[in-house]
């Protein structure tokens, strides 16, 4: 059972986040960076079905810059086998199209049985490239998962996805990709020998011309979307204290939402 998972590794979730002066990009001096915490869930159960099955391979995929190396060992020390790190600086403008196109041709190169992804990403947050890689690859998906079982011969998946007020259940022959939503799993910690070995698992490195592809086919001309501007969200106003007894206070409440916020 070969299993492949994509990795984006994202400020880590207690970060400030402001506008890089271009407005353009967030400002990324200081911050430091985890795995997608989404992304960790299908780790997680990449992990678990390989040790249910017995045997296979999990591999680690990411796209991005020398320090997405940090990431892609992350998930080495809790047990990936292998890591493909896809870097390039033509894909420094990309959008999520580019960015499923280069995964979804990398991915063609293994022969994977499972595919997962993170439901989103939490910096981006568009929730996009793991349904286009499945479009542009022609494979069955189910997104947003929290539950999956494989079947005894592992040809087939039962995957649960929580909808409005009830669960859906779903099943899918394999190949297929899977997009992992919180309840999944419990990601587990690396252990200080999965520490020491990640450093001696493979890491394979490719560049868009290792994949057969272009920096046209991936530059911010083949992007389907551009970002403006990036902006932070308009400062809230301090709240109002009303003062006063409870019959003075309730008369000037309702002044104030008649006059100023005009309710009513
Ligand atoms: C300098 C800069 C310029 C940018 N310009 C643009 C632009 O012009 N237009 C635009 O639309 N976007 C732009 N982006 C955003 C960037 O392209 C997005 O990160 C990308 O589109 C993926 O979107 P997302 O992170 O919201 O992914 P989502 O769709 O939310 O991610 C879902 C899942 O896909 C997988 N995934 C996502 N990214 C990766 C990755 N890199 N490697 C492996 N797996 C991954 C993960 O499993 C993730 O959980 C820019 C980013 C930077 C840093």
């Amino acid at each position: 059972m070969n299993i492949a998972v994509c990795i984006k590794q994202v400020p880590a979730t207690e970060s400030k986040i402001k506008p890089a002066e271009d407005g353009l990009d967030i400002d990324r001096t200081g911050l430091s960076y985890v795995v997608n915490p989404y992304d960790e869930f299908g780790v997680e159960e990449a992990l678990k079905i390989k040790e249910q099955v017995g045997e296979g391979k999990v591999t680690v995929i990411s796209i991005g810059s020398d320090k997405t190396v940090e990431a892609l060992r992350t998930c080495l020390a809790v047990g990936a086998d292998e890591a493909i790190h896809i870097k390039d600086d033509a894909l420094a403008k990309g959008d999520t199209y580019i960015t499923a196109l280069v995964l979804s041709v990398a991915l063609k190169k293994g022969d994977y049985d499972i595919i997962f992804f993170g439901r989103q990403a939490i910096d981006d947050d568009s929730g996009a490239v793991g349904i286009q890689v499945a479009e542009l690859m022609g494979l069955p998906h189910v997104a947003g998962i929290n539950k999956f079982d494989l079947n005894a011969e592992g040809r087939t998946a039962i995957a649960n996805r929580q909808i409005e007020g009830a669960s859906e259940i779903v099943e899918t022959s394999l190949p297929a990709i899977f997009t992992c939503q919180k309840e999944l799993n419990e990601p587990r910690y690396a252990s200080l020998p999965g520490i020491m070995k990640a450093r001696q698992k493979p890491m394979t490195v490719w560049s868009l011309s290792d994949l057969e592809l272009t920096a046209e086919d991936c530059g911010a001309e083949a992007a389907k979307v551009a970002i403006e501007k990036i902006t932070s969200p308009p400062v809230r106003e301090a709240g109002k204290k009303i003062e006063g007894d409870v019959p003075q206070a309730v008369a000037e409440l309702v002044r104030l939402l008649r006059e100023e916020a005009k309710v009513f």
